[in-house]
Parts: structure tokens; C-alpha cells; sequence
């Protein structure tokens, strides 16, 4: 599997063609942005970890009937995946109010939900990725209704697989954001990735933030945090 032409730069990855058309491959950069963008910085080794990371959680999600978009991780930082359209939606599952949550309702970070919440963002960066119910979402054609009850589904799967996973390395899974995409023959599959980047991981027993929290909120420590996370996920 080799790289042809650069197909897309984002802020955390470049994503490149093969002679596989069905078949893209994403290289995992050490930049981090936060805000939307408006804070910019290095986390030094972050793009290998959390390529190393994601394969492992993917795999793991494979194994537990979660269809994704993993190929074959190919190096450090560099993994073949299924080309996909991404489904313009971030899909965030909550187990513990933080983050824009907290914010948004008035509350304090740490309260344990009963159950679960999810929610959609647009994923659109002139607009901020602004909240969406599903009634907007099927108003602007982002997905169909069986699309959305696919994508919730499995959400919710992707956070039993996982949070049970994470209690096994004494993390606490507070919140996480999905991407899904659609292969050529229409499947719908789990894409993008699952990192210190896009979740939110506490220490169990100190409740320490072991995630990109410490690089939004200056705590320092950032690359400790993600050199930890993949000590404790890979073993
Ligand atoms: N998240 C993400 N990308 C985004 C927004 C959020 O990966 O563009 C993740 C974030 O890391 C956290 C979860 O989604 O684990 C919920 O984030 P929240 O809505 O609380 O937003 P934040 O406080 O990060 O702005």
C-alpha cells in the first residue's frame, strides 16, 4: 500500500490517495488545535500515538461487532483505511457532564448520568459546528432516518465496548466524539478516530484529566497524558 497524491489536509491529519481506490491512507500529525481552531500548538509524539491508539480501540470495536473503517496500520503514524464519505455530523456520547455540557446547562463538571446522553454537531467549521436535533438533520439531508437510528445504535454500542474497556485501565470514559462515514456499496461504518484528542479520560482513582483537556486548559503535563493513555490501552 503506497501514498499517491495528497487528497486532504485537516487539523490533526493528511489523508492521501493509493492505487486502491477504495482505499485511502491517513497520516496522524502532532499539530493540536482547540476552539475551533483559535488555539494552535505541537504535542510532541501525539500523531503516533494516536494512531496507535485508534487501531487498537478499532480493532477492539471490530472484534465486538462494530463495523469501521480499518485497513491495516501500516507505520507509526500511517494507517490504510476504507475511503468513506464522512457523515457531516459529530456524534457525542456523555457519561459525565464536562466540557460544553457544564458549560451550556449551568452545571459542574463530574455528575455520573444514570444514562448515557447523545447528542449531534454539524461538522462545519465556518458556522463552529453548531448543535443539531435529528429533524434538522434529515431538513438538510445530512443522513436519512434509518441512517441516524444506524448511527445512534452504534454509538451507543461504541460506548458499552469501550467504557467497560477503559474500566479495565482505571479510566473513567467521561465523553467522546464519533465520526461515521459511507462506504462506495453504502455501508455505514465507524470512522475518523478515537483518541486523547476526542475523548475525555479521567483517572479512576484520581480523577486525573489524561486527555487534550491538559492542552485547552494549560495543565501541562500533555504529553505525559497521552504517553500514559497508550501505556495503559496497549499494555
Ligand atoms: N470533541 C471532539 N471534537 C470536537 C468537539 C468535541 O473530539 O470538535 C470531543 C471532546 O474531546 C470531548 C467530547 O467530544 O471528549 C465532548 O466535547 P464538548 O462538547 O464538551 O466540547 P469541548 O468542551 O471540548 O469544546
Amino acid at each position: 500500500m503506497t501514498k499517491t497524491e495528497q487528497l486532504y489536509e485537516g487539523k490533526a491529519k493528511k489523508v492521501y490517495a493509493t492505487e486502491d481506490p477504495q482505499v485511502v491512507i491517513v497520516s496522524y500529525k502532532d499539530d493540536a488545535t482547540a476552539f475551533n481552531g483559535l488555539k494552535k500548538g505541537q504535542i510532541a509524539g501525539k500523531g503516533a500515538i494516536n494512531n496507535r491508539v485508534t487501531n487498537y480501540l478499532m480493532q477492539l470495536l471490530e472484534k465486538e461487532g462494530v463495523p469501521t473503517h480499518f485497513v491495516e496500520e501500516l507505520n507509526d503514524r500511517e494507517t490504510a483505511v476504507k475511503k468513506v464519505s464522512i457523515v457531516p455530523l459529530e456524534v457525542i456520547i456523555r457519561n459525565i457532564s464536562a466540557g460544553s455540557f457544564a458549560k451550556r446547562y449551568g452545571v459542574e463538571e463530574g455528575i455520573v448520568f444514570d444514562e448515557p446522553t447523545i447528542e449531534f454537531s454539524y461538522k462545519n467549521d465556518d458556522l463552529g459546528d453548531p448543535l443539531i436535533n435529528e429533524y434538522h438533520v434529515l431538513a438538510l439531508k445530512l443522513a436519512t432516518r434509518e441512517e441516524i437510528d444506524l448511527i445512534k445504535a452504534m454509538a451507543f454500542k461504541v460506548n458499552d465496548v469501550l467504557k467497560k474497556f477503559f474500566a479495565g485501565v482505571n479510566v473513567d470514559l467521561v465523553d467522546f466524539k464519533l465520526e461515521f462515514g459511507k462506504t462506495a456499496e453504502g455501508v455505514i461504518v465507524l470512522a475518523d478516530e478515537i483518541s486523547p484528542d476526542t475523548c475525555r479520560f479521567w483517572d479512576s482513582t484520581t480523577h486525573e484529566k489524561l486527555d487534550k483537556d491538559r492542552f485547552r486548559r494549560d495543565l501541562g503535563n500533555v504529553e505525559d497524558a497521552y504517553t500514559e493513555m497508550l501505556r495503559r490501552i496497549l499494555g
